[in-house]
């Protein structure tokens, strides 16, 4: 497969920039509305010559696949348009929603080819198989193959998860024209009613068209998720937070939020624990440079709000873990930020914000009663101020 890449794309190697990256995408959108188009041309040719429901519905299917690639084309072409006055966070979105039309449009084909594929069951008609039908379908086999090491191999390089969606798809589509292929097989033995009341062409079309719908609703929901707004996947997470603590002069990153316009368009918002004891502008000079560096490097921009933590507190430190060992014994899953003391007359005041994950079913009062209860037999006497917050990533 390199060779492809060798031939068609310019500086094929070069798979960080952009525009090679956009070059990967355009070869594969055209070689994928190509043959897709073609395949669904020759299978509506042969299916409505034979009368074959199940054909027109596996035809459909490489139409959808066809619309698919026009997507993929579309994205990756959004994903290099540049920001502008009105879309400062750019337009890589525009492919999530040409992919929900697309699946719509095809949802609806595919309800259309179920009700077709039932009036087959109850008034079934003749099936004719030529050797034209043969040809067409093992050449789709072939061809469905060809895409899928083809977009195997372009997501291996560029390490993109539209081309390897792409992949998956033409894999289920082998095997659904390979399905198609032996209903044929058995309709051009045996014909089309094993028995009297049984159509195999309609019952095959039942069948391809529910995998059209099926996968019509996945892809629906898939591509109406990242519009809602989702948790940002864990390498990033990881990658994110590693990178800001290994910056000398801070201490701890949380609350971390990723808003993300598409591929490669991320914004976000971090807090970041500083020394308190250090002087603000140099703190802040560190932070000023974790935000450049972000942007420079991995072309995210990210803002920075600076958490003072007091390090040489003894104490304080001491009532912190206690405070965090009796969240774990709670639940595992929470954890404890801005954790601070106020000491007054009458009473001390201990305010820390804790993150409750979203499967977690404790309460702020239950966080509390935990707290009082591990406090309880101290001299001084405590009150708790907490903030809930959300794990946003
Ligand atoms: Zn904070
Ligand atoms: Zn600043």
């Amino acid at each position: 497969m390199k060779f492809i890449r060798k031939l068609l794309i310019k500086d094929y190697q070069d798979t960080k920039n952009p525009k090679v990256r956009f070059r990967y995408g355009l070869v594969a959108g055209v070689f994928g509305i190509i043959s897709n188009a073609l395949l669904c041309v020759f299978k509506l040719i042969v299916g409505i010559v034979g009368n074959s429901i199940t054909i027109v519905a596996d035809a459909i299917n490489n139409l959808s696949d066809a619309g698919s690639s026009v997507v993929t084309l579309v994205g990756f072409k959004l994903s290099a348009t540049p920001p502008d006055k009105d879309h400062p966070f750019g337009h890589a979105r525009y492919e999530y929603v040409t992919s929900l039309l697309v699946s719509v449009t095809v949802l609806f084909i595919g309800i259309l080819l179920l009700k077709s594929s039932i009036e087959k069951c109850i008034t079934p008609e003749a099936v004719s198989v030529s050797v034209y039908t043969y040809v067409v379908l093992g050449a789709a086999i072939a061809m469905k193959l060809v895409q899928m090491l083809i977009y195997l191999d372009f997501s291996k390089a560029i390490n993109s998860g539209a081309l390897k969606a792409s992949a998956a798809d033409s894999r289920n589509d082998v095997l659904a024209t390979v399905a198609v292929l032996i209903s044929t097989i058995v309709i051009d033995v045996a014909g089309d009613k094993i028995s009297p009341k049984v159509s195999v062409d309609g019952i095959m079309g039942i069948a391809v068209s529910a995998f059209i719908i099926v996968s019509s609703i996945l892809l629906i929901k898939e591509s109406i998720s990242p519009i809602l707004g989702e948790k940002p996947p864990k390498e990033l997470v990881d990658k994110i937070t590693a990178k800001i603590l290994s910056y000398d002069g801070v201490i701890g990153v949380h609350d971390l939020v990723v808003h993300s316009y598409g591929e490669n368009h991320c914004f976000v918002v971090a807090h970041v624990e500083v020394p308190q004891d250090v002087e603000i502008t140099k703190s802040h000079d560190v932070i000023d440079n974790i935000e450049h560096d972000f942007w420079n490097e991995m072309h995210v921009r990210i803002t920075i709000h600076m958490d003072p933590v007091d390090t040489k507190n003894e104490k304080l430190a001491e009532l912190k873990l206690r405070a965090q060992n009796a969240l774990a014994n709670l639940d595992e899953g929470l954890s404890l930020h801005d954790f601070r003391i106020v000491s007054g007359q009458t009473h001390t005041n201990m305010l820390f914000d804790v993150v409750i994950p979203y499967d977690s079913k404790l309460s702020l009062g239950d966080v509390k009663n935990a707290m009082k209860r591990e406090f309880a037999n101290d001299h001084v006497k405590y009150f708790f101020v907490i903030d809930v917050d959300r794990k946003m990533s």
